[in-house]
């Protein structure tokens, strides 16, 4: 069993490069469509966890351990608002490679898109928007913390927070996503109840994980395959990144970890059924 410490260090080691450079309802209905609400009002709206007390955006980690062996793989493309420059000159924050290993594997998962990234490759957003295999969710357009003292990320003011989910969502649309999924995760993981209260009545549920499997800089693929096959659980929901500078193992463990755990029993799902799973659970 890997430290907890180590997989956090990867995690932060993510985010820091990048800076320089980591009671519910299946059938509530979704918020009304406006502008900038997520769902469209044509779409089969998808399940979200009803707020918390006063409103609050809910958070959701993991689905129901007791409703058999499902697991969701989650892969964040992370892109910072200031990474223009090194985009253009040749550094890949894309990975089509792993886009083409997901489909090569027949695994449906979900990608938590930065709006930067989709404002860079837009084909790239369409075509994983318009794929039923992947839904695409909301990374923040700028990738810039919602704490304070997150992993030395940039930090978004609290009045400009909601403001840069909004506008994520309009890039996801920009570049041809046609629903993005109304599932937000915060950029490095951090969040507290001032985050929390920004969001709400966005309509959003934002989305952690309960296994980090540690791709983030990880040069040996073996170790973050042991990190994920150690971790997951009927349920689980693994977080790995779909940046192939930052993440260059990814494709490898994706290729490794997929047929070892349907060899184990697992089903491969999308957030959105954990989700939906979680609004029956008893
Ligand atoms: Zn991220």
């Amino acid at each position: 069993m890997i430290p907890r410490v180590r997989r956090i260090t990867a995690l932060c080691a993510l985010a820091a490069a990048l800076t320089a450079c980591g009671t519910v309802s299946g059938d509530r209905p979704a918020p009304a469509a406006s502008p900038s609400s997520p769902a469209s009002p044509s779409s089969t709206r998808p399940p979200v966890l009803a707020p918390g007390p006063g409103g609050l955006t809910p958070v959701f980690e993991h689905g129901p351990r007791d409703r058999g062996k499902t697991v969701a793989l989650t892969f964040d493309a992370d892109m910072t608002a200031d990474q223009g420059p090194r985009a253009a000159s040749g550094e890949h924050f894309d990975n089509p490679a792993l886009i083409g290993a997901l489909r090569a594997l027949k695994v449906p998962a979900t990608v938590f898109m930065t709006g930067r990234w989709a404002d860079q490759y837009p084909a790239e957003a369409r075509d994983l928007g318009r794929d039923p295999r992947f839904e695409v969710a909301n990374h923040s357009w700028s990738h810039y913390a919602f704490t304070a003292d997150c992993y030395g990320l940039p930090t978004v003011d609290a009045g400009r927070m909601r403001e840069d989910v909004q506008r994520a969502y309009t890039s996801l649309r920009a570049a041809g996503v046609p629903r993005p999924m109304p599932y937000f995760r915060f950029p490095g993981g951090c969040y507290d109840q001032q985050a929390l209260r920004a969001l709400s009545g966005l309509g959003v549920t934002a989305v952690q994980w309960d296994v980090v499997s540690g791709d983030a800089f990880a040069t040996d693929a073996d170790a973050v395959v042991k990190q994920v096959l150690d971790g997951v659980k009927p349920g689980s929901v693994v977080v790995m990144h779909c940046t192939r500078s930052a993440a260059p193992t990814t494709e490898r463990v994706v290729r490794t970890v997929v047929p070892e755990l349907r060899r184990r029993g697992y089903r491969f799902v999308k957030v959105s059924e954990l989700i939906g799973q979680a609004g029956t659970a008893r």
